[in-house]
């Protein structure tokens, strides 16, 4: 930001209280056309912080988009303190081809980040994004889903050591922080590192538009701005209780010994107990079906979509719950309450 409060990058200014939609040129194709991601710049008459909403690094994860379009285009911002830089779709050859990874050389584009000038394509275009629209921001959102095939709940990863960002992972006021400094490349933990704390959000299932966790994630946004002040009329949410998931211990992939046919006996956000049957592994020779049980009791944070496995595939994502926030859940998930999956 500028002493006058506009919002500079490479070509461009955002004076206070303007609008901006901008096709920003990363690379170039085959044929020597631009590739441009879409960018909107809404600078607001007040002073505030400036927060970056991303999705779909990953091309084919699309319920982010949603949510990035429609805080930039149907919010009510005109009384916005700060300013917001939206990216709904940061990977566009990737979403172009509805695929996870860009379409050359299937590099993944988060992974590349801060990204250099003279580096891979990928890092070429990871470092058009990141220096003029991530490192001029204060804080970020980057939303994520599942990998194809599986389905998560809504949950925030995030570097819980650092006050800055739990602050950030805290507003956004979901059930299930999982506390990582995420790995090397990764939008999250490069934005986070160069000073501007930054937050995964996962929701969902690639490939698909999912309505209510839309909705969830947007009021999560609602939440972040009301933290930061950057929406006198939003509040804080709290969402009924938090578990924050540190370490190896109480996270776990659990994974298949077996190749077969799955059959998830539970859904994305169930409570299950130790010893459940959480799925069924079979084959169309088999009679000795396998069945998988729960190794402790937790939290079904993400679960198989596609149900086929090699050995050695994961199933499920548990995590443990344990003490006050069990018994919260009990309660919540019991028989005539309303589940929240
Ligand atoms: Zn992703």
């Amino acid at each position: 930001m500028t002493d006058d409060g506009a919002f500079t990058y490479n070509g461009g200014k955002v004076e206070p209280g303007d609008v901006q939609n901008v096709r920003y040129g990363i690379s170039e194709t085959y044929l020597g056309d631009p590739i441009r991601i879409p960018v909107t710049i809404i600078n607001g008459e007040r002073d505030g912080p400036t927060v970056f909403l991303s999705a779909a690094a990953h091309g084919d994860e699309l319920n982010g988009i949603e949510v990035v379009r429609e805080v930039a285009f149907e919010w009510d911002l005109t009384d916005l303190a700060g300013t917001l830089i939206c990216m709904p779709v940061l990977n566009v050859p990737g979403f172009l081809f509805q695929q996870r990874y860009l379409p050359i050389y299937d590099r993944d584009l988060n992974r590349s980040f801060p990204g250099s000038e003279e580096s891979t394509s990928a890092k070429r275009m990871a470092h058009r994004i990141f220096e003029n629209f991530v490192e001029p921001c204060d804080y970020g959102l980057d939303f994520h889903t599942s990998t194809r095939g599986r389905t998560n709940m809504i949950h925030v990863r995030a570097d819980m050591t650092r006050p800055d960002t739990a602050r950030l992972a805290n507003a956004f006021g979901v059930n299930v922080v999982i506390d990582s400094d995420g790995p090397e490349g990764t939008l999250r933990r490069e934005a986070t590192d160069a000073g501007v704390p930054t937050i995964t959000i996962e929701m969902g299932e690639a490939h698909r538009f999912e309505r209510r966790l839309i909705d969830e994630a947007l009021g999560g946004v609602e939440s972040v701005f009301a933290e930061y002040g950057l929406h006198d009329e939003s509040t804080v949410r709290w969402p009924g209780w938090r578990t924050i998931i540190t370490g190896d211990k109480e996270k776990t992939w659990i994974r298949a010994d077996v190749g077969g046919i799955v059959d998830m006996h539970f859904e994305r956000g169930a409570l299950v107990h130790e010893g459940d049957r959480v799925c069924t592994i079979t084959n169309p020779f088999k009679d000795d079906n396998t069945v998988v049980e729960a190794p402790f009791t937790g939290l079904l944070v993400g679960v198989l979509e596609n149900p086929v496995v090699y050995p050695g595939n994961p199933l499920c994502h548990l995590v443990e719950l344990g003490g006050p926030t069990l018994r919260v859940v009990e309660r919540e998930q019991s028989p005539g309450a309303e589940g929240r999956t």
